[in-house]
């Protein structure tokens, strides 16, 4: 078994949806555990240290000001293949192209409000879940 962990991030549009409970339900029935969880509202400058690959980007003012315009809920999935497995449930970056029953299908409202954040490697996990949780603040199992 290939047992992983990943950041997965309940964005602001889903938040103020009333879908935060509809996501956690979806990981687990999945077999994703919350190993951690937080809701909180990110600062300026924790969401552009979030998003530092993307500073370059037309978009990134607009990544920054809509991460910062509510609630998020920072999640460390923990399960096999977690990595992998949490982008399928996500789906594509663009609603419009998301498949049936993803949940950027079922929640997203465009490409920038798109419901969730999955980190891509696990490289990239594992720099996520540092950047937001300390060691003491994961349970894991193994
Ligand atoms: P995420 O990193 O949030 O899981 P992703 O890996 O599918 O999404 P990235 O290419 O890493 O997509 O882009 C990061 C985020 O930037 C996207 O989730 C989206 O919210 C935003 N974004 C990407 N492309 C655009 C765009 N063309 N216009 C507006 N926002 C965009
Ligand atoms: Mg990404």
């Amino acid at each position: 078994m290939k047992m992983e962990r990943t950041l997965s991030i309940i964005k602001p549009n889903a938040a103020l949806d009333n879908n935060i409970g509809n996501i956690v339900k979806r990981f687990e029935g999945e077999n994703l555990r919350i190993a951690a969880m937080k809701l909180t509202v990110l600062s300026k400058e924790k969401a552009e240290g979030f998003y530092i690959e993307h500073k370059e980007r037309p978009f990134f003012g607009e990544l920054v000001s809509f991460m910062t315009s509510g609630p998020v809920v920072l999640i460390v999935l923990e399960g096999e293949n977690a990595v992998e497995k949490n982008r399928e449930i996500m789906g594509a970056t663009n609603p419009a192209e998301a498949a049936e029953n993803t949940l950027r299908k079922l929640y997203a409202k465009s490409i920038g409000e798109n419901a969730v954040h999955g980190s891509d490697s696990l490289a990239s996990a594992d720099r996520e879940i540092n950047y937001f949780f300390d060691k003491n603040e994961v349970f894991s199992r193994f």
